[in-house]
C-alpha cells in the first residue's frame, strides 16, 4: 500500500507554518470537547497518523447535511477536506461522476478495507428491494451494506440517517429507515439533527480520524461531548422558564422581551444537542435566539409529533409548566426545586438507561 501523508506532511507540502499547524490542532482539540491537556496528543496524532480515508455516501435525503458541513467555520470545511482527511468519494463534493467514479468507490473499498471511515447522509429505502433510492445504478441499500461492512466505522449524519427522517413520515411508502441496522458489525456513531451543527460534524469525523476510536457515546449512540446536554440546559432564556414567564404568542410583549418559548411549542426540554453552546454560523445565533422555538430536530420522529408550535405535552410526574409557574409565584425557591427535581429525574432515567445498556 502506498504511504499516505499525515496532516503535518500536508501542511509542509503546502508551505504552511508550524504555528498554523499547532493552531489548527488546538482548535481541533477544543472542537472535540477535549481539555487542553490533550493538545499534545492531538499534535502527535496529526504529525504521525496518515490522513484517514473517508467515503461519504448519500441516501434518501435533501443533501442539507452536506450543506451544513461545508459551512463549518472551525475548522473550515475546505481545510478539513483538503488538509485533514483524504476524502476519496463523496456524492456531492467530488468533481468526478459516472462509471469511473463508481469504479473508484469500489477500488477504495478494496484498497482500504477495514480502515476507512464511512459517512452516510440520508435514510435507506427498504421497500420493494430499495428501488426508491438508486445510487450508481443500483439500490442505495446495496451500496450502503457493501461500504459499511468493509469500513472501520460508520458515521450516520443527520436525523434521516439516524432514524429515517421526514422520508419515514407515515405512511412511509418507501420503507425509509435509519442506517444502523445495515452496517453489520461495524460501529455506528449517530450524529442526529436536521441538519447537524457543522462543527459537530467536523468534530466527530476528526475524533475518529485522529484517535482511531469511536468517541464516548450515550445510550442512543450519540457522542456525549455534543449530545450530553438538553437545549433547555444551556438556554439563555432558562431564567424566564424558571420564573414562569412565557411568551403566549409570537407577537406578544413576552416574545418581544425574550421570554421562554415553551408555550409556543419549544422542544428544548426533551432535545439533546449543542445549539445552546456552539450555536450556528460560527456561533452567531440559533433558532431560540432568533425567536423560534426548538423543534427537536435531533429527536427521532420529531416530524410526527404535535404541530411544531403546539406546546409540548406535560412531561414528568410532577406536573406541568403552569404548576411550576404557579409554584414560582408562591415561592421561587420551591418552584426551582420542583423544576430541579424534574430535571434530576430525567437525568437519572437517562443514566439508568445508559447503565443498563453498558
Ligand atoms: S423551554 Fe425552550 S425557550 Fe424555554 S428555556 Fe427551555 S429551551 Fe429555552
Ligand atoms: S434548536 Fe432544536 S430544532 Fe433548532 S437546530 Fe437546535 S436541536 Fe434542531
Amino acid at each position: 500500500m502506498d504511504k499516505r501523508e499525515s496532516m503535518w506532511d500536508v501542511y509542509l507540502r503546502k508551505g504552511m507554518s508550524r504555528r498554523s499547524f499547532v493552531k489548527s490542532c488546538v482548535a481541533l482539540t477544543s472542537l472535540m470537547g477535549l481539555s487542553t491537556d490533550h493538545v499534545s496528543k492531538v499534535v502527535e496524532a496529526a504529525e504521525k497518523k496518515p490522513l484517514p480515508v473517508v467515503v461519504w455516501i448519500h441516501g434518501h435525503e435533501c443533501t442539507g447535511c452536506d450543506e451544513s458541513f461545508i459551512r463549518s467555520g472551525a475548522p473550515l470545511a475546505s481545510d478539513l477536506v483538503l488538509s485533514q482527511i483524504a476524502l476519496e468519494y463523496d456524492h456531492l463534493l467530488s468533481a468526478a461522476s459516472g462509471e469511473p467514479f463508481e469504479a473508484h468507490l469500489e477500488e477504495t473499498i478494496k484498497k482500504y478495507k477495514g480502515q476507512y471511515i464511512l459517512c452516510v447522509e440520508g435514510a435507506v429505502c427498504t421497500k420493494d428491494n430499495g428501488v426508491y433510492c438508486m445510487s450508481g445504478g443500483k439500490p442505495f441499500i446495496e451500496t450502503l451494506q457493501h461500504a459499511a461492512h468493509n469500513a472501520a466505522a460508520v458515521i450516520a449524519y443527520g436525523t434521516c440517517a439516524v432514524s429515517g427522517g421526514i422520508q419515514a413520515a407515515k405512511p412511509n411508502p418507501t420503507g425509509s429507515a435509519g442506517i444502523a441496522h445495515f452496517a453489520g458489525k461495524t460501529p455506528v456513531i449517530n450524529v442526529p439533527g436536521c441538519p447537524p451543527i457543522p462543527e459537530v460534524m467536523t468534530g466527530v469525523v476528526m475524533h475518529v480520524a485522529l484517535f482511531g476510536t469511536v468517541p464516548p457515546l450515550d445510550n442512543e449512540g450519540r457522542p456525549k461531548q455534543f449530545y450530553g446536554n438538553r437545549i433547555h440546559d444551556t438556554c439563555y432564556r432558562r431564567p424566564f422558564f424558571d420564573a414562569g414567564m412565557f411568551a403566549e404568542r409570537f407577537d406578544d410583549a413576552g416574545a418581544k422581551a425574550g421570554w421562554c418559548l415553551y408555550k409556543l411549542g419549544c422542544r428544548g426540554p426533551e432535545t439533546y444537542n449543542s445549539c445552546g453552546n456552539l450555536r450556528w454560523f460560527q456561533g452567531m445565533s440559533y433558532p431560540i435566539q432568533s425567536g423560534a422555538p426548538c423543534i427537536g430536530c435531533s429527536n427521532a420522529h420529531f416530524w410526527e409529533e404535535d404541530p411544531m408550535t403546539t406546546r409540548m405535552p406535560e412531561y414528568g410526574p410532577l406536573g406541568n409548566v403552569d404548576k411550576i409557574g404557579a409554584a414560582m409565584a408562591v415561592g421561587t425557591a420551591a418552584g426551582v426545586a420542583v423544576h430541579g427535581a424534574m430535571s434530576v429525574i430525567q437525568k437519572q432515567k437517562r443514566e439508568a438507561e445508559e447503565h443498563e445498556k453498558e
